[in-house]
């Protein structure tokens, strides 16, 4: 059904190659939050929505241990080759994020790159709760999410390499204002050397939450709720939060 998590799978990687290339710089400031945030030392951290493990593997390098959670197995079986390629010992599962099953096993739980959007006003107050039960007091709840203006509405085209492959990726984004939905559009055409073109359509619909209704909801669940902008204490025109919130 969700064709960039299954079919574009193995595509994922180089259509976030943008990401992949900023990973690093990312981490640094997930650690600065731990140092400066938790209530205890993280070393074993749960990331959901790990996808194919883009900052997953990167805090495997830093020395955490990290189980990684998705929805979608074919993400979870391009997880598992990097992180055997990297001779990194992840744990990968499947599983839905609201139902995980955790009793204060982690000092901190992770859910990057705007993957929270994906949960709605009920799915959202479950996965809060789930988290919470998985950490340990003191521990920290980690997810970023983008200004719901971000984009605007006309067609984003460009253009990415696998091998010898071309894809040819065309985003929009339709906001819902009354529904506070954001439909997500992707056109993904895979160019072959011989001219030979494979089309796939992505329609994601994802939820819009400002920050200020994302520190109100945390805050029924957890003890501390922080709203921080990229890499930095949240100022006027951040176009990306980030949750932090304390058990
Ligand atoms: N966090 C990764 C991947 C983000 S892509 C990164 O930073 O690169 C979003 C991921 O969310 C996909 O891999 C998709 O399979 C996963 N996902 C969507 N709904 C989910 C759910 N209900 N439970 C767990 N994972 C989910």
């Amino acid at each position: 059904m969700h064709d960039l998590y299954t079919a574009l799978a193995e595509y994922y990687d180089a259509i976030y190659r943008r990401r992949v290339e900023r990973i690093s710089r990312e981490i640094d400031f997930v650690e600065e939050l731990f140092k400066n945030e938790a209530e205890r030392e993280v070393t074993r951290i749960l990331d959901l929505a790990c996808g194919t493990g883009i900052p997953t593997l990167e805090l495997a390098r830093r020395g955490y241990s990290v189980v990684g959670l998705d929805l979608h197995g074919e993400m979870l079986a391009v997880a598992r080759r990097k992180a055997k390629g990297e001779g990194l010992s992840v744990e990968f599962i499947q599983g839905n994020a609201p139902e995980v099953d955790f009793e204060e096993d982690f000092d901190a739980v992770t859910m990057f790159f705007s993957s929270i959007m994906y949960f709605d006003d009920s799915a959202i107050q479950q996965l809060f709760n789930s988290v919470k039960r998985a950490l340990k007091p003191g521990g920290l709840f980690i997810a970023d999410f983008p200004c719901w203006h971000y984009g605007g509405s006309s067609p984003i085209v460009w253009d990415e390499r696998k091998g010898e492959e071309r894809l040819v990726i065309t985003d929009w984004r339709e906001v819902e204002l009354a529904f506070q939905k954001l439909h997500f559009k992707r056109l993904v055409q895979i160019v072959k050397p011989d001219g030979s073109v494979r089309a796939f359509m992505v329609d994601d619909e994802l939820n819009i939450y400002t920050p200020r209704e994302m520190r109100l909801l945390a805050g029924k669940h957890f003890r501390k709720v922080k709203i921080y902008g990229d890499g930095h204490e949240l100022r006027p025109n951040d176009r990306r939060y980030w949750l932090v919130a304390m058990k």
